[in-house]
């Protein structure tokens, strides 16, 4: 039961992944989690830093989209700045949304990273689709009230994860 919660990678951030470090595993496309995964689920603008890897990404080649579960207007807010697709509500860690994702970008779970901050939606959901799955590090502490549950299943689930498999947090893919 472990397996399906536990990531592939477990990164400090995800703004050191380049289109290099993906290719040499075979991949050419990133789906990615928005809130406290590029930018803190309280900030509404999109940075420079967002801005700068999602452009560096698709110039190398690399399809991106972010995959959310917030509302449209939050999604769309940061999305259209960067002209980056997007899906808003996705409900992860249902599975349609992951597959409507990579029909979008005419994309296989094989050649597909999901990025998140979340084990019990983006880690877990990315898994079930048999994605590679990279978790990384909140980028605020604190979460909105709808995250509590999930981050308490989490702390247990991480716990387990570094007794067992030694997973740690790593500077690069
Ligand atoms: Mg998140």
């Amino acid at each position: 039961m472990l397996k399906q919660f536990s990531p592939d990678k477990m990164l400090q951030t995800p703004f050191g992944i380049t289109a290099e470090h993906l290719r040499k595993l075979g991949k050419t496309t990133v789906l990615t989690d928005l809130d406290n995964t590029l930018i803190a689920w309280d900030q509404l603008d999109a940075t420079d830093e967002i801005i700068n890897w999602f452009t560096l990404l698709e110039e190398e080649g690399i399809k991106v989209m972010i995959l959310s579960n917030n509302s449209e207007e939050r999604v769309a807010r940061v999305a259209k700045v960067t002209n980056i697709p997007y899906l808003a509500k996705a409900r992860k860690p249902l599975a349609k949304n992951f597959h409507k994702a990579m029909e979008r970008l005419d994309s296989t779970p094989e050649e597909t990273v999901m990025i998140g901050d979340q084990i019990m939606t983006d880690i877990f959901g990315g898994n079930r689709q048999k994605l590679t799955t990279i978790f990384v590090r909140p980028v605020k502490e604190t979460d909105g009230l709808a995250t509590k549950f999930n981050r308490m299943m989490e702390r247990i689930i991480l716990k387990k994860l570094s007794k067992k498999k030694n997973m740690e947090w790593e500077e690069s893919l």
